[in-house]
């Protein structure tokens, strides 16, 4: 299991290309190994799907590693964040149910997570405790995330919303926003990264307030900051409590 990062290719870890170059055969969801494409030599299998194919990915993944291939499952960002290693394990761990045969070894090569490319291109804003919230109901029910948007709203947890806004569920991210803004300013500030390190790459400072007016797709993270998160020259910041403990002048 590989993690390639958020896009740029200097930001995927020397570990996880070497474990793309040294595969026998590589596998992902296209848009991910397109980012990966130099990494990739004519010799190798490239087993290619389109986005939602996960359980059918994995599958072939394993089945190819239980036949002795080495095989890089290639993953965006983490491979153990909103990705494909816990379903690598639990496939895994129904193979050794059904047959007792040896299991390949799963190694997870960890990658950099949206949320930290993302808190970067803005600034510090996950300095505080946080919650990721993915806003899609595709594998969670719509009544669990709005429990979990309260919880994390009314402990004052920074926010960061993965897979904020598809065609099928567009009101998902308003929904989410009123619920936050029960429990905080409508100034609070709000950081919107799309496509971050990819060409396409935009970053805007929002409040939550506006924040909805503003472009945002599946290749977007939002970071709703807590009651302490300020902005500055264009950046997003959470206060550690520094300022506090000692004087900072
Ligand atoms: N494993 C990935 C997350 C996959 S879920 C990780 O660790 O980051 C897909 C969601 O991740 C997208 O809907 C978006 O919210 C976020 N995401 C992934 N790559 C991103 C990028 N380059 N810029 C902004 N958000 C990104």
């Amino acid at each position: 299991m590989v993690g390639t990062g958020p896009g740029a290719t200097d930001l995927v870890t020397p570990r996880a290309r070497l474990a793309i170059e040294s595969a026998d055969v590589i596998a992902g969801y296209r848009t991910y190994l397109e980012l990966v494409r130099e990494f990739i030599s004519e010799g190798q299998e490239v087993i290619s799907s389109a986005m939602m194919q996960e359980v059918d990915r994995c599958r072939k993944a394993l089945e190819a590693a239980c036949a002795g291939r080495r095989v890089a499952l290639v993953c965006g960002g983490d491979p153990g964040i909103y990705a494909m290693a816990g379903l690598v394990f639990e496939l895994a761990q129904r193979a050794e149910k059904e047959n007792p045969a040896p299991l390949p070894v799963i190694e997870i090569i960890p990658g950099i997570p949206a949320l930290g490319s993302c808190a970067a291109i803005l600034g510090a804003p996950l300095m505080h405790d946080f919650a990721a919230i993915s806003l899609s109901d595709l594998l969670t029910p719509w009544e669990l995330i709005e429990k979990r948007l309260h919880a994390a709203a009314s402990a004052d947890f920074v926010i960061v919303l993965y897979n904020p806004k598809s065609k099928k569920r567009a009101g998902h991210i308003e929904q989410a926003r009123d619920i936050i803004m029960k429990y905080r300013p409508a100034h609070t500030p709000v950081g919107i990264v799309v496509s971050a390190t990819r060409e396409a790459e935009s970053v805007e400072l929002a409040t939550l307030e506006n924040m909805t007016g503003h472009d945002i797709n599946m290749q977007t993270t939002v970071i709703v900051g807590n009651t302490r998160t300020f902005t500055w020259q264009g950046r997003m910041i959470t206060p550690r409590g520094y300022d506090k403990k000692y004087s900072l002048g």
